[in-house]
């Protein structure tokens, strides 16, 4: 069935049939640690990280920089093998922190090194916006002119405000200026969404949905906001609870659906909500529902409305 213009009949277009179109099958990431840091903890813009982030609660048990690259890869397909079917293959996906924050020849060496792997068949490098520099994105260019390479660019809101209160230390602009240099140089770039950071309501998402169309983004993760413990923003959440939005879960399925309307068709959805372990989170919610369970529920809501991906998107911005 090919009823939708990304060619298949689910209801959004899917990472999985992007992968199928670009490889053949299903390609499962391999989450690397390389030791990289961001300017956001290493002291060039602060030492505290955004008042959100732990990046323990995505790194899969493999994953540590006391490890190669070469060793987390093959520790992570033995991880994956005990949980989920053969892929057709696998990507190196250097996820933890900020994954161009480095001198070019050490980024060769970790890219290289992730690349000379028997099972590896491309990067998905995530990263700030502010760390994407000329050099960088020459170098980033080069190396897909001989493999697959996707960036990863953490946008979290559109909203200068925003932005400042969880100590972002870039602006919007900055977010802009990284998708126009992946753009120059051929780069996919995808983008990486937060849905109820303080001061911002469903209404301003709904609203910024044509920003996100207006920008050159191949694919787009969106996660609700989950607060964990021991960050600055479960402090912030404990004194200022009315400015922050956490979806129960029917609403967080009708919000996606609404929100998958508006949104470009051609932008790939890799991502509709986050997971991590429970043990992470200083706010519970959603009682253990598996992200399985969350994209069926958003695809039942689309099919009830006889909507889809893109069916209020404004055509002014779209690709196809
Ligand atoms: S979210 Fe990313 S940019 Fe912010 S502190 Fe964590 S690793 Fe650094």
């Amino acid at each position: 069935m090919d009823g939708y213009p990304w060619g298949d009949s689910r209801r959004f277009h899917s990472h999985s049939r992007f992968m199928q179109m670009q490889f053949g099958g299903r390609m499962q990431r391999v989450a690397i640690d390389a030791g990289f840091t961001c300017p956001n903890r290493d002291g060039s813009l602060g030492t505290g990280g955004c008042t959100y982030c732990l990046n323990a609660a995505f790194n899969p048990s493999y994953c540590t920089p006391k490890k190669s690259i070469t060793q987390q890869i093959d520790d992570g397909i033995l991880f994956h093998r005990n949980r989920r079917r053969e892929p057709h293959g696998y990507l190196a996906y250097f996820q933890a922190f900020s994954n161009t924050y480095a001198p070019i020849s050490d980024l060769k060496e970790k890219f290289d090194e992730a690349l000379k792997h028997p099972k590896v068949q491309g990067l998905v490098i995530a990263t700030r916006p502010d760390c994407l520099n000329e050099e960088i994105l020459d170098y980033l260019e080069s190396l897909q002119q001989r493999t697959y390479i996707a960036i990863e660019i953490g946008i979290e809101s559109c909203r200068d405000a925003t932005l400042r209160r969880i100590r972002r230390g870039h602006d919007f602009d900055c977010v802009r200026r990284a998708f126009a240099g992946c753009h120059a140089h051929h780069l996919p770039a995808g983008a990486h969404l937060i849905f109820g950071l303080p001061g911002e309501t469903p209404a301003d998402w709904l609203a910024d949905a044509d920003i996100l169309n207006s920008l050159p983004i191949q694919h787009i993760k969106f996660h609700q906001l989950q607060i964990f413990k021991g960050t600055p923003m479960e402090s912030e959440y404990h004194e200022h609870t009315a400015d922050f939005h956490i979806f129960a879960i029917d609403e967080y399925v009708c919000f996606i659906a609404d929100f998958l309307e508006l949104l470009n068709p051609s932008i790939i959805i890799d991502r509709l909500a986050g997971e991590v372990p429970p043990r992470y989170l200083a706010v519970s919610h959603w009682h253990n529902i598996r992200y399985d369970e969350i994209v069926k529920s958003v695809e039942a809501e689309l099919e009830r409305r006889n909507s889809w991906q893109g069916k209020k998107h404004d055509k002014k911005s779209g690709h196809f």
